[in-house]
């Protein structure tokens, strides 16, 4: 047997993998303390992808979705917990985050239902009033224990597109805590989660990408301190063109419209201590857009970053919270 060219690293310092429909990774800076921790990280992701996925149709929130019964049903603990915390922070954003915005999801094409405007068709009117009627959070109670959800009119249907990702790098760090690997730097798909410091006993640095449609070049760098997460919301990596306009997957739960590139922010990135509040604060302040959204992190003690098109360049405006973590 021929030998490889180059010999393996003695120890192994990254974990990877695919879930929720992209990449995941643990990085450490030295080697992990638990042979099985990969193995459990894994199998957290994949059954949390299992429970939260509205692109597996048999996913628990799937089941649900499909379901009309206005009693409460029963759902997986993860279900409930993300769900509740969706509602927190629906709450918080003056609706601007919403649960229940699948329908509205799925009529502009971003959700796995077929839809005409993935062909550059926009919905009539009519449609896009018949989604604002489906889509509210107060149209969904949630209880924890024991987990159940119950829906107040039967053809509610939701969404954890916007914070399930966060949710579930909170799950893998709480894995991460229980086998005392302290020093790590969690991502699911874009969502980031540093733990303890990287390899030069420095705070991880991570970098928000500059907005630009296939491009990965790095717009500002950023120390996140262990135990946050940074989560970013933007209009360049999902999007449609319909009519001429592009049109972000982060929608207006009140108009039940995607946010036209034209009046949004470019992204939105936001450091929290939890990652789904992370995740779900990115897409609502996205959705306030840069003043109204800035106005709301000012006053919430939000760590919050808006980028905007400017004239030929962007534009960067920051909290206090989000400036103290800049990389120097
Ligand atoms: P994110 O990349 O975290 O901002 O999540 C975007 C995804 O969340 C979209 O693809 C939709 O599935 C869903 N979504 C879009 N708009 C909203 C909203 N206003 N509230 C909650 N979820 C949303
Ligand atoms: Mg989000």
């Amino acid at each position: 047997m021929r030998s490889p060219p180059v010999s393996p690293p003695a120890t192994r310092t990254e974990f990877a993998g695919a879930t929720m429909g992209g990449p995941w990774s643990v990085k450490f800076p030295a080697a992990p303390p638990d042979a099985t921790l990969e193995r459990r990280v894994a199998d957290e992701l994949a059954r949390l992808d299992g429970d939260l996925s509205l692109w597996r149709p048999e996913s628990a929130l799937s089941q649900f979705n499909r379901q009309t019964s206005t009693d409460w049903t029963p759902v997986p603990a993860d279900v409930a917990r993300a769900v509740a915390i969706a509602r927190e922070i629906s709450e918080m954003s003056g609706g601007a985050f919403d649960v229940t915005i699948a329908p509205a999801v799925d009529l502009w094409g971003f959700g796995p239902a077929a839809s005409p405007a993935r062909e550059g068709r926009p919905p009539a009117d009519a449609e896009v009033a018949a989604a604002i009627a489906r889509v509210d959070y107060r149209q969904l109670d949630v209880r924890e224990d024991p987990p159940a959800l119950r829906k107040r009119r039967p053809d509610v249907r939701i969404d954890l597109g916007a914070i399930g990702k966060g949710y579930a790098a909170d799950r893998v760090a709480a894995i991460l805590d229980q086998a005392g690997a302290n020093d790590s730097l969690i991502a699911v798909g874009g969502e980031l989660r540093a733990r303890g410091r990287a390899a030069d006993g420095r705070p991880w640095r991570v970098g928000v990408e500059t907005p630009v449609p296939d491009v990965r070049r790095v717009l500002l760098a950023v120390e996140l301190p262990s135990g946050t997460g940074l989560s970013t919301s933007g209009d360049y990596r999902n999007f449609l063109d319909v009519a001429g306009h592009r049109l972000s997957h982060e929608i207006d739960p009140r108009t039940a419209r995607p946010i036209p590139a034209a009046r949004g922010p470019a992204l939105v990135s936001v450091i929290h201590e939890s990652n789904a509040r992370a995740d779900a604060w990115a897409t609502a302040l996205f959705v306030l857009g840069p003043d109204e959204g800035y106005a709301l992190a000012i006053k919430l003690n939000l760590a919050a970053l808006f980028v905007t098109r400017g004239d030929g360049k962007f534009e960067t405006r920051m909290t206090p919270g989000f400036e103290k973590c800049l990389a120097q």
